[in-house]
């Protein structure tokens, strides 16, 4: 089981990046991955403190999580020799940061600007340009520093698929049950029931999330983190990614458009969620409330990348068993699940 030894969630918490890193044992030399915007936002935030303890850094600017700029920080690990890589921004910099610590055996501290997935805190990366069109296991970041000034500034959009990417653990969990059932496969409560009270604690806060109040904000961080922090329990991504994870992965095969990725999940949980019999219509008005897509539309797709992508899920990851393998669905079912739930007019 890898978790975080430091997670500190709050206001001007950039500050402690150097106390925090020394605490952790380092005193030398530091690599920051980070993206060309958070780089000119907060480059000197993230210097200062760390520069006052005597730290050495280098930067490496990333512009996509493919595995060309996980090379790149791998020859910069490699080059500069560092204690421990710091990735600093949303979904994309911190898992090229966490994948190119992990290949060469790297320490990796977790900086998200923006809550958009549970990747800020989990020990899977999303990387293009690898066989399996899944995230890939690798290491757990060793801290994460979260700074709530940082993520309440971010684009609303961000937040609100970070909460499409929990509320997707109503789902997932149901697939996990079923999975131990249909195929007696290893399920642990705890981190069952600690990636659904994320779920449900976000449900609860969708009014003040769609306020933007602070408290609402930070409820979504840690709920993300403790998705992270079930994935490491767990030993696999099981408690966060079921059947909706699936659809959104074969979303991405079919479709390259500007939709993200809590923002799939969110439509796939409420099409998984009617499958299986579950709380879709709850579901879909939380959604809703906190201003995440329900519709096809909304993520400019037309129904039948939709139906495409729900016949494709249940090949995506064949070792996954959830309700799509269950519910074996053919193009006319499909197409009526996707009229019911509305997610297509
Ligand atoms: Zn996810």
């Amino acid at each position: 089981m890898q978790l975080p030894r430091e997670v500190i969630v709050g206001t001007n918490v950039l500050g402690k990046i150097g106390e925090v890193c020394r605490g952790l044992g380092f005193h030398n030399k530091i690599i920051v991955v980070t993206g060309p915007n958070v780089y000119k936002i907060i480059s000197n935030s993230i210097s200062e403190p760390l520069i006052n303890e005597n730290f050495d850094i280098d930067y490496v600017i990333i512009e996509e999580s493919t595995k060309d700029f996980v090379e790149l920080v791998e020859e910069k690990i490699h080059k500069v020799k560092p204690e421990v890589i710091l990735g600093a921004g949303g979904g994309k910099d911190i898992d090229v940061a966490k994948q190119g610590a992990a290949n060469c055996n790297t320490p990796f501290i977790s900086i998200p600007t923006a809550a958009s997935h549970d990747g800020i805190a989990s020990s899977h990366a999303s990387i293009k340009g690898f066989k399996q069109p899944f995230s890939k296991k690798n290491q757990a970041p060793i801290a994460i520093i979260a700074d709530l000034d940082l993520i309440i500034k971010s684009p609303y959009r961000l937040i609100a698929s970070g909460c499409g990417d929990v509320i997707a653990k109503y789902t997932a969990i149901k697939d996990w049950e079923l999975a131990k059932k249909i195929k007696g496969e290893y399920y642990g409560d705890y981190a069952a029931n600690l990636a659904l009270m994320s779920a449900k604690l976000v449900t609860e806060s969708a009014n003040e999330i769609r306020a933007k109040k602070e408290d609402a904000y930070r409820t979504v961080v840690e709920a993300l983190i403790s998705c992270g922090v079930a994935m490491s329990i767990a030993g696999s991504s099981r408690p966060c990614s079921g059947s909706e994870h699936l659809f959104a992965h074969a979303l991405d095969s079919i479709i390259n458009n500007n939709a993200l990725h809590g923002e799939k999940c969110a439509i796939g949980t409420i099409l998984c969620s009617y499958l299986q019999k579950g709380s879709w219509k709850m579901v879909r008005r939380v959604l809703r409330i906190i201003g995440t897509p329900v519709k096809a539309e909304e993520l400019d797709l037309d129904g039948d990348a939709i139906v495409k992508a729900l016949l494709m899920a249940p090949k995506i990851r064949p070792d996954r068993y959830t309700i799509l393998n269950s519910e074996k669905l053919n193009k006319r079912k499909a197409e009526e699940i996707t009229k019911i739930t509305k997610v297509v007019d």
